[in-house]
């Protein structure tokens, strides 16, 4: 078990960092309205930046490459990626522009979300095309990709990794219709929740019936292998013939989720990704892989916050135990 942890594969994330602004309010205005709010709290956020912080914290060594303002939001995001051991020296600090945010409304179980992407919408090819990134990139065992940055930039970072031997992992999260080939070429494990596989399948909706036969043929369509995560369920899963990632049995596996009482959701499948991806990484199969990225999303919904919620690698190896 301590060799697992000594064994740091080299884990590089292209995506975003937000810093969530959450105000707790009782009302929501009206237009023209000015009213008084109950709590607001900043929280390290944005999909890039948590998956790196579970990377780094499950023992991968990580390099997060993306952008931020030169603004105080931007360090505070830096700060929380170097606390957790991530590498965070390839985030360009831009100075025309402001650092990504989601302000976010939450009033009664009802929540409002307006996301300004700011630096993340400039993280354009050329940014990864600069040579500290093409290394960090060609040289990792796993590259973990997102949807929150423009998809040039995706398609890019992903072509780079396959000129490697990165195993490429595209978690398609926000969903995003037409992916393009030179993309989906390039991807080793795909990871959508339900709605995202109902997305990335065609399909208006997914009834839960139906997942274990779309998670299949989506996997068999891509040659790659296919992790769909069920929230409290767990995960189903499928590797395709002849795919880099393989499971222990052909067709698609469901992998039960562990009880836990949980406290906040928020990020778990960031941390989810980025525990799969160290596991991969360190050549585990697929279904051990699952197995230890379903524990390590399970710890972290028992704690508050996104990335202050990510367990270590140590803490999910005794909960396995
Ligand atoms: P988000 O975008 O909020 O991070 P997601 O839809 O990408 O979520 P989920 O499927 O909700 O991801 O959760 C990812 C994994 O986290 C699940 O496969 C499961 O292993 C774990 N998980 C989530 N919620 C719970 C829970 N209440 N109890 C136990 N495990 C959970």
């Amino acid at each position: 078990m301590s060799d697992d942890i000594q064994n740091k594969p080299l884990i590089a994330v292209v995506g975003s960092l937000n810093m969530d602004l959450v105000v707790k309010t009782d009302i929501i205005p009206e237009e023209g309205e000015t009213v008084s709010g109950e709590e607001l709290h900043y929280l390290a956020g944005g999909k890039g930046a948590n998956q790196a912080v579970a990377a780094a914290r499950m023992g991968g060594q990580t390099t997060m490459i993306g952008a931020v303002g030169s603004d105080g939001f931007g360090e505070r995001l830096l700060h929380s990626l170097t606390e957790s051991g991530a590498d965070a020296s390839q985030v360009r600090i831009l100075d025309d522009t402001v650092t990504g945010t989601a302000s976010i409304w939450l009033s009664k179980g009802d929540n409002r979300i307006i996301v300004i992407p700011g630096a993340n919408g400039q993280v354009l090819p050329a940014m990864l095309e600069e040579a500290d990134t093409v290394k960090s990139l060609t040289a990792a065992a796993a590259v973990l990709l997102q949807l929150e940055i423009p998809l040039p930039a995706v398609t890019r970072a992903a072509q780079l990794a396959a000129e490697g031997s990165a195993l490429v992992v595209l978690n398609p999260a926000p969903a995003v219709p037409g992916l393009p080939q030179e993309l989906l070429r390039c991807v080793d494990v795909v990871t959508p929740n339900r709605s995202e596989l109902a997305v990335l399948t065609g399909r208006d909706e997914l009834r839960p019936e139906d997942v274990d036969a779309a998670v299949a043929e989506l996997a068999a369509s891509l040659g790659a292998a296919v992790v769909t995560t069920l929230g409290p369920e767990g995960a189903v899963y499928a590797a395709a013939p002849g795919g880099r990632v393989q499971a222990g049995r052909a067709g698609a596996c469901r992998a039960p989720g562990y009880a836990v009482s949980a406290v906040d959701t928020t990020g778990a499948g960031d941390c989810f990704n980025g525990a799969l991806a160290v596991a991969l990484a360190r050549g585990e199969t697929l279904d051990a892989a699952v197995g230890f990225a379903m524990g390590a999303a399970a710890l972290s919904v028992t704690k508050l916050g996104a990335q202050s919620g990510m367990p270590f690698a140590s803490e999910v190896q005794a909960f396995l135990a």
